[in-house]
């Protein structure tokens, strides 16, 4: 177990309001005065005011924390409502850090508020992180996490992280000189298509109250230096069984951006473009990419239209084949017959018994110019043996 000391100094001693004000958090012995005023002194970045942003920055505000950023340039929408805790109806339409800010003044009127109102770039993430002690990654996508990542690891600032996805959560403490980041975990973002979102596939509103609370928990016993910081462990919980796992994460000695000489250096150039590589690019090298039946059913359920092929024989597919894909036999790839029947500007995923025949046929249609061909590891077998 790591214990760190505390982040952040106490100058000066709580005035006899702040005394009374925060009674029931100073009563308790290792937080005291002294732990008080570290957070009062302290200064917290939270890089989103949406539905982890809200418990947040209100418990990180009610805590006493003295200065906290918020980035985001979203509007607040009535679809927001059902998680993002910190804006009320009045607040539809309004710029986020504005209601935000309110919302915190109401709460906690001695908090300094610093609204960004940008979305974070590679230009600008330097410049706004440096100022903070502690950074909280309340995002939604990949290509700003990852930018974050790089960005905390490179000033060495400790990054809390929490992902929401329907009923499951995570979180972490992402603090290069003391341990992994993120990049340890995930070196290469997900496919395009296989990257949960929650715009599409929702989000359970609580949820972000657990998460949320857990990231503020990790703030608060950093600044403090109170307990055991997340460091090198996930915590996840599953709201469907109630349960929270804690998984070990150990520092990648390979890691790009972490490990003690690692291969970036700096900010990468364009962080959506790192985040957008698609599942179905066939590589310079002709490499045809080969996915899972596990992809193939999150490829299905992600509603992504994608021409699923199998190139079996009438004689097999007669004794079942996946649900959505259409029957074209090898033989009339081999020939050419078939080419006239597929798109060049489709998403393929092609599938055989085992995976094997299939490949054969990837490999028909990237010599025939086709860009965009995925091969199915294991095939219908391996979808049978997965049980649907
Ligand atoms: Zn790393």
């Amino acid at each position: 177990m790591m214990k760190l000391p505390p982040l952040v100094e106490a100058s000066n001693p709580l005035t006899t309001e702040e005394a009374a004000r925060y009674l029931r958090q100073t009563v308790i012995p290792e937080i005291g005065a002294l732990g008080q005023a570290r957070i009062r002194n302290a200064k917290v970045l939270s890089i989103g005011a949406g539905g982890l942003g809200s418990p947040v920055l209100l418990y990180l505000a009610a805590a006493g924390v003295g200065t906290l950023g918020i980035i985001d340039f979203d509007r607040v929408d009535l679809s927001n409502l059902q998680r993002q805790i910190i804006h009320g109806e009045g607040d539809v339409g309004r710029l986020k850090t504005e209601s935000a800010r309110d919302a915190i003044a109401a709460i906690n009127s001695s908090v300094h508020v610093i609204e960004h109102n940008v979305a974070i770039t590679r230009e600008n993430a330097m410049e706004i992180i440096a100022g903070y002690d502690i950074v909280i990654d309340a995002t939604d996508n990949f290509a700003t996490r990852y930018l974050i990542n790089d960005a905390c690891v490179l000033l060495s600032k400790p990054c809390i992280w929490g992902s929401i996805f329907r009923f499951d959560g995570q979180a972490s403490v992402f603090w290069s000189e003391h341990g992994p980041c993120y990049r340890c975990l995930h070196p290469q973002p997900p496919a395009k298509e296989l990257a949960p979102n929650c715009t599409v596939g929702g989000v359970f509103g609580v949820l972000c109250a657990t998460i949320g609370s857990l990231q503020v928990t990790e703030a608060i016993k950093l600044i403090t230096g109170v307990g055991q910081p997340m460091i090198g462990a996930i915590t996840v919980y599953d709201a469907l069984s109630s349960t929270f796992d804690r998984v070990p994460l150990n520092k990648d000695p390979q890691c790009p951006i972490c490990s003690s000489n690692p291969s970036q250096r700096e900010l990468l150039d364009d962080y959506e473009a790192f985040c957008s590589v698609s599942l179905f690019d066939v590589g310079s090298d002709d490499m045809v990419n080969e996915i899972t039946v596990d992809d193939l059913r999150a490829l299905q359920n992600s509603g992504t239209a994608i021409d699923l092929i199998d190139v079996r024989e009438e004689n097999e597919w007669a004794e079942g084949f996946i649900p959505g894909a259409r029957l074209i036999p090898q033989g009339e790839f081999f020939s050419g017959a078939a080419l006239s029947e597929v798109s060049k500007d489709s998403d393929i995923v092609l599938y055989c018994r085992s995976g094997r025949r299939s490949m054969d046929v990837a490999k028909v249609l990237v010599s025939a110019g086709y860009p965009k061909v995925v091969n199915v590891i294991g095939g219908i077998l391996a979808w049978n043996e997965s049980g649907i």
